[in-house]
């Protein structure tokens, strides 16, 4: 037995399926999973001797590289500072200012502990604010485990609502409206005019059902439709805001995709107009637990104690995670090229990807953004989750066993993206390409 394969047992015995979120347990590739010892660059030390090139990096939280001596530094000095107050204190003040400051001036953020709550918070703000009822959700797109997102869209029927999880109650999620992601004009509008939506949320560019490209012609028609009926639109960046540009795609206004599949590649930029709110996460925290919800002060302003909407928190705010997001927001823009060489390193590996399968005569489609990118074995680039599930599951495993045996840890499901950061080097990139070329 392995060290990782006794740690598993043990782990099972105390904790239920023996891990703390389901795809850590590896069972969509039918392997044991493996225990990280440390991390360090783009590399991880697993309990086993082993290491591996991380394309994991976190699930996106991670961008300047693991441990980074910036912020392993000024997360030592804020230890020594004291861990958590409950209270104000400076740093906060500087975080908060220079994360709506990213966006312009009508900003305004809060800070919690997880891409979760922040959902659910903002949420709680756009049916405050707008005195409205219903969220119009897409399926695929993930918004954490509170329990009115754990929908899907079923046969694709607004109005036929399936609970993905056992212990939601349909009521809970009653007001809940989820349709396909691109879903076509007709369904978006007849679903405002049915229902009084008090928010759209959505991952402007999923990343969560493997990377998906959104239709121009879908962005543009929420948006209308939102301005419309009054609706808040809310953009769930806690997979992009700080990834793919310097306050995420909402401070780029545009998406700009490389995509590859049978057709050919293409490059494509969609246009993205300003939402009310977002919600931000993931890479804001340097790696510490962390979400953030924000938007347009005059809606924010309905936030307790200014206004009726309550949210509250012990951690929220705290030191460690501010202290750590200061210094990973501070290293990213001290480098000016940060985001070009993210882009080129991610270009890089889309096109050993491409190549790689290419030479293998394998169908595959690949989709990027500035560091993050999706494989799905499929002649098409899917267009949504349903789509996305028709992929070649099986190929996946195999995929996924032989960058294993080739030093490389991608996330282990078919569904999830892959995350770069800048300290990926060519090795890491050189891996991939082996475990390509021996399959
Ligand atoms: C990760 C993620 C969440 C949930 O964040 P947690 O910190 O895991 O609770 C929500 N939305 C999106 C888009 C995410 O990628």
């Amino acid at each position: 037995m392995t060290e990782s394969e006794k740690l598993f047992e043990d782990a099972k015995k105390y904790i239920p399926g023996g891990v703390n979120s389901p795809v850590r347990s590896f069972s969509n590739v039918e392997m044991n999973p493996v225990y990280v010892k440390k991390a360090r660059g783009s590399k991880i030390y697993t309990e086993d001797g082993k290491e591996l090139s991380d394309f994991v990096m976190s699930w996106g939280a991670i961008i300047l590289g693991h441990s980074h001596e910036k912020v392993v530094e000024e997360l030592r000095k804020q230890i020594e500072e004291g861990i958590s107050f409950g209270l104000n204190h400076r740093k906060e003040v500087e975080f908060a200012k220079m994360i709506s400051k990213s966006f312009g001036d009508g900003f305004s953020f809060r800070f919690v502990n997880s891409g979760t709550e922040a959902v659910m918070s903002i949420v709680r703000v756009a049916r405050g604010f707008s005195k409205k009822k219903f969220v119009m959700r897409f399926s695929g797109c993930f918004h954490g485990h509170s329990d009115q997102f754990l929908t899907s869209s079923g046969s694709g029927l607004a109005t036929l609502q399936i609970p993905t999880s056992d212990g939601v109650p349909e009521e809970f999620i009653s007001c809940t409206i989820t349709l396909p992601f691109n879903a076509p004009d007709d369904i978006l509008e007849d679903t405002f005019k049915k229902y009084d939506i008090a928010c759209c949320v959505l991952e402007v560019l999923p990343a969560n059902m493997g990377v998906i490209p959104p239709k121009q012609k879908f962005i543009s028609k929420i948006y209308e439709l939102c301005k419309k009926h009054k609706s808040l639109l809310i953009y769930d960046e806690i997979v992009t805001g700080f990834r793919v540009g310097w306050g995420g795609i909402t401070k780029k206004g545009e998406i700009h995709i490389r995509k590859f599949d049978g057709s050919g590649e293409k490059e494509e930029k969609i246009k993205v107009p300003e939402p009310d709110l977002i919600t931000l996460g993931k890479v804001i925290g340097g790696g510490t637990p962390i979400g953030a919800f924000g938007g347009k002060k005059d809606i924010m302003s309905v936030v307790a104690p200014s206004g009726k909407v309550y949210q509250s928190g012990t951690f929220a705010g705290n030191p460690l995670s501010i202290r750590a997001g200061l210094a990973t927001l501070c290293a990213i823009s001290s480098r000016e090229d940060f985001y070009k060489t993210l882009r080129q390193k991610t270009e890089q590996l889309f096109y050993v990807l491409k190549e790689g399968f290419f030479r293998k005569g394998i169908p595959v489609s690949i989709v990027m953004e500035t560091g993050v990118i999706s494989v799905f074995f499929s002649e098409k680039v899917p267009e949504n989750f349903e789509d996305a599930k028709k992929s070649d599951t099986e190929m996946f495993k195999k995929f996924f066993k032989k960058l294993l045996e080739n030093k490389v840890l991608i996330p282990p499901s078919p569904f999830e993206a892959w995350f770069l950061s800048v300290s990926h080097e060519e090795e890491d990139i050189e891996r991939v390409e082996k475990a390509i070329e021996s399959l």
